[in-house]
């Protein structure tokens, strides 16, 4: 439910906020006519088919079919739910979100939440500034300086320092320590007592894609550990008294990690368009790629790369590549983000896997040879297939019809978790010449035929219908709706059966009574309705201007005759009733005025 929120609220912040300035802010703009354009950032593209529209206030993209308001447009970029998305644009708005009295504890619950990011930022800021004022801190300044990180860098991903010892209550107030706890930055003993969680380490806020710090990680100071090369897995337990040498925040309301990447907000900063988004596995392999001015790697956090995250880097690129270490858990991790990929690839979105030589990770591996070259391997990363198969071949040595079957067998499941047919039949033809068969044949033994059969769309052969003069009516009113004041008596039409209409009469009645809500106001007054799921795809209607006094004249001519099919359809019905004697004297007055108005717009009688 919408609700919670006073409705006139959000008519108002809808009509007071501009969606240009909100989506201006993530996706830079291109004036373009009367409309604002962008490439998508909801699918992949090199030009432009992302509008947004200031009269409207609505954004629209042609290649993939995403539309919505201001609200609508922070709930699917931002992944804000719908209350935290009135509440960002009533912080632009710098007014307050006023909530209904007496409903549930939710306004607490959002506080809370809000406190929450507010407290990490406070960590945050301590951890940064211990770096640069603990006595201890030097340790941490000379490591990071051996890893050849320049202050800039530094700064910009916000590293920072956690002291040895407990820290965190002291500097932030004893008040704090159950938020402290909820967070993660805290852990609570049996007998009730607290302990930090990072404890002398370098210290990686994780931000989420607003900025907002949501989690830390923390690396172990051990200048010795670099001769140890390939143990930089990103949890990598080295035992030892300082614990594991990467250290992440646990799950927490803020923090899920399936879904956040490290060093995607900074590579979103750091970059205009974001043409490839390379995964590494640690914080450190970012930086250190970053340091040479490769802005555009990221890294799943002490997790396998999930689908979701796949799909989240698919919204900004279409070439993820995937670069492992060369040895043994390098191949396993591979092995696991091409399984997690497998439903989320095809169509223009390509993932591809690089492997670095043994020993090394992409740290090392950078520094050793520098910007170019190590584009250069990226460019070398092999494709999903390639990959894939040479992997299913490891331990296939026969080439007989046993070893053949032992492939098909071992590639049915992941092509079956394919979601996207034209990609899966690449692969299957690629089966097929590994198994010198022909394809039929390998998608018969793979029991993909069926499947690909019914999920071919049925042609009706149907021609397209004009619009009907609701449809008309309707999608006049969203792009223009101050035209709502031109119609009189909008109840009138509700009697007409016409699918439709009610809704027809609905929007008029709305505008007529709130003159001032613009497209967007008005599409909020249907969030979460199957009618404006309908509204907001008659919204996205953009007529060609060059005549827009006839667009109007189209409306109201639809009104009318809509109007006139209802006095039509009166008229027989009073008629039909007349001739059994049954109409009172009120009914005969009406049937007398309808009578003469017929006669007046038609005297011929047709
Ligand atoms: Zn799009």
């Amino acid at each position: 439910m919408a609700g919670r929120i006073p409705q006139s609220f959000i008519d108002e912040l809808v009509n007071r906020i501009d969606i240009v300035e909100v989506i201006d802010a993530r996706v830079p703009l291109k004036k373009a006519g009367r409309e604002f354009q962008a490439c998508c950032p909801f699918h992949n593209e090199k030009t432009p088919s992302f509008t947004v529209s200031p009269t409207k206030q609505f954004y629209h993209c042609f290649g993939c079919g995403a539309h919505g308001t201001a609200i609508g447009f922070l709930m699917e970029f931002d992944h804000l739910e719908f209350p935290e998305a009135v509440e960002e644009l009533a912080k632009m708005a710098g007014v307050e979100v006023p909530y209904e009295q007496g409903q549930r504890a939710t306004p607490q619950q959002r506080e809370q939440k809000t406190n929450l990011y507010d407290l990490m930022a406070n960590c945050d800021k301590y951890y940064r500034q211990q770096l640069r004022q603990h006595a201890k801190a030097s340790v941490a300044v000379d490591y990071l300086k051996g890893r050849g990180l320049s202050g800039e860098v530094a700064a910009r991903y916000g590293l920072g320092y956690a002291p040895p010892g407990n820290n965190l209550l002291h500097a932030l107030g004893n008040q704090f320590s159950q938020q402290l706890v909820t967070t993660g930055m805290l852990i609570r003993k049996d007998n009730g007592e607290t302990y930090d969680r990072f404890r002398e380490r370098i210290m990686f806020p994780i931000r989420d894609s607003r900025g907002r710090v949501i989690a830390f990680g923390g690396r172990v100071i051990n200048p010795d550990d670099d001769a140890q090369g390939g143990a930089n897995a990103a949890e990598g337990r080295k035992p030892g008294a300082a614990g594991p040498k990467y250290l992440n925040s646990p799950e927490t309301p803020l923090f899920h990690k399936g879904r956040e990447l490290y060093g995607l907000y900074e590579a979103r900063q750091a970059l205009r368009q974001i043409s490839r988004l390379l995964v590494v596995e640690g914080y450190m392999d970012v930086i250190a790629l970053a340091q040479q001015d490769i802005n555009y790697a990221v890294a799943a956090l002490g997790t396998a790369c999930t689908a979701e995250h796949v799909q989240k880097l698919f919204r900004l690129t279409d070439d993820v590549v995937f670069c492992f270490d060369g040895d043994r858990a390098g191949r396993e991790a591979a092995w696991r983000a091409l399984e997690n990929a497998l439903p989320v690839v095809g169509g223009t979105n390509q993932v591809r896997f690089m492997f670095l030589p043994e020993g090394e990770d992409p740290d090392t591996q950078v520094q050793k040879i520098g910007k170019e070259a190590f584009e250069a391997l990226i460019q070398q990363a092999q494709s999903l297939s390639t990959y894939f198969f040479s992997r299913l071949r490891e331990g296939i040595s026969r080439h007989d019809l046993e070893g053949h079957r032992t492939l098909i067998e071992k590639a049915r499941p992941y092509l079956q978790a394919l979601n996207d047919e034209a990609y899966r039949s690449l692969l299957v033809r690629e089966l097929a010449s590994y198994t010198h068969q022909n394809e039929a044949t390998v998608q018969d033994q793979l029991g993909l035929v069926a499947k690909t059969r019914q999920a071919r769309p049925v042609s009706t052969g149907l021609k397209k219908e004009p619009p009907s003069l609701v449809r008309t009516a309707l999608r006049y009113l969203l792009f223009h709706p101050e035209v709502a004041q031109q119609v009189d008596n909008p109840r009138s039409l509700a009697q007409i059966e016409q699918p439709g209409i009610g809704l027809l009469v609905d929007l008029l009645e709305t505008l007529q009574s709130a003159p001032t809500l613009n497209t967007a106001a008005l599409l909020e007054r249907w969030r979460n309705t199957e009618e404006g799921k309908h509204l907001e795809k008659l919204a996205t209607w953009q007529p060609s201007l060059n005549d827009p006094e006839s667009l109007q004249q189209e409306f109201l001519g639809a009104i009318a005759r809509l109007e006139e099919q209802h006095r039509s359809s009166r008229t027989d019905a009073l008629l039909a009733k007349a001739n059994q004697g049954q109409l009172s004297a009120e009914e005969k007055a009406e049937l007398k005025t309808l009578l003469q108005r017929r006669q007046a717009v038609d005297p011929n009688g047709n």
